[in-house]
């Protein structure tokens, strides 16, 4: 798998999946979180030069899947 991109804050998510989220100033610890395709990645107030988010696991923890009953429906 070639899934090694990164984007900054304000790009269009190229896909849904778990993202790391690095911030450019050292004021909070990286973090996951899941974003999906279409969205645009959310800038940072603290962090002038924005923030980079590095796909991680593509299509992992899809979020429309939260509610249990819609993942059933889905299989
Ligand atoms: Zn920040």
């Amino acid at each position: 798998m070639a899934f090694f991109n990164t984007f900054k804050s304000g790009d269009v998510v190229p896909a849904s999946g778990s993202y790391a989220v690095l911030h450019s100033t050292p004021h909070k610890l990286p973090q996951r979180s899941v974003h999906v395709e279409g969205d645009k990645f959310q800038p940072c107030r603290l962090c002038p030069l924005g923030v980079l988010y590095r796909l991680e696991q593509p299509g992992a923890q899809w979020p429309l899947f939260a509610n249990p009953a819609q993942a059933m429906a889905a299989c």
